[in-house]
């Protein structure tokens, strides 16, 4: 089983996809840290955001996934930076090393490759990101589109950021997302859209507990459940 959840940031989709895996004994991948990791390797390198970036620092970078429990860890260059690449300096250049080709085609390849490894060890896997619908599973089993208000998605991400012990203003942190959502929906390769055959669900009413019964629900529905 393949379930796909994408949608702008702070939409819901990590927090649901990860505990809809949990839920079901399937295996979550989070495909925005591997992007994240990729950021953290562009910054380190001090290379500039641009194809060629991408031809210096590609070929010097290993991102790799490993699970603790149910725990998703990225691994750059075999170092755990699960953390670091929630920083807002890596929030800050994700989405200019996001719109590169050779960026894109390294993570659907590993993606995919981790994907389905996954689903045949696990039975299933629930990917969240942008394009993972259209682009790294368009014949995924299920669709998951999450959308919710800005101001909502914003103050979710204001409070991330003071769990890790920063303190960000609200107008900066929903600047940050909108210049982020613009970027991920107008670049010219695997746009963040909704795939047509994805179901819809406006998470800015909802408690995490109905986010992730709506995707269970739904899993339980599918005529291959269980079989
Ligand atoms: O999901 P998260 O906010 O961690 O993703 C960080 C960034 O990675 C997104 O803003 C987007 O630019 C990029 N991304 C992407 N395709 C995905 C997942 C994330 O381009 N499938």
């Amino acid at each position: 089983m393949i379930i796909t959840i994408d949608g702008p940031a702070g939409s819901g989709k990590s927090t649901t996809a990860r505990r809809v895996a949990a839920q079901l004994g399937y295996v979550y991948l989070d495909t925005g840290a591997m992007y994240r990791a990729v950021a953290l390797g562009f910054l380190r390198a001090d290379v500039p955001r641009t194809a060629d970036g991408a031809a210096k620092v590609l070929p010097t970078l290993r991102v790799d996934v490993q699970y603790r429990g149910d725990t998703m860890q990225v691994l750059l260059g075999g170092q755990d930076v699960t953390h670091q690449i929630r920083s807002a300096e890596v929030d800050h250049v994700v989405s200019d090393v996001s719109t590169l080709a050779a960026v894109r085609e390294y993570m659907v390849d590993e993606q995919r490759r981790i994907g389905r490894e996954q689903a045949e060890e696990h039975g299933g896997v629930v990917l969240d990101g942008r394009d993972t619908g259209t682009v790294v599973f368009p014949d995924a089993d299920l669709k998951v589109f999450m959308v919710a208000d800005v101001d909502e998605r914003a103050r979710r991400r204001q409070q991330e950021y003071a769990e890790a012990g920063d303190t960000i203003p609200f107008e900066e942190v929903r600047a940050e997302i909108e210049q982020r959502d613009r970027q991920d929906r107008t670049r010219d390769i695997a746009p963040l859209r909704r795939a047509e055959d994805a179901v819809e669900l406006d998470t800015t009413d909802c408690t995490i507990a109905e986010q992730v019964d709506f995707v269970v629900d739904r899993v339980k529905a599918h005529p291959d459940w269980g079989t």
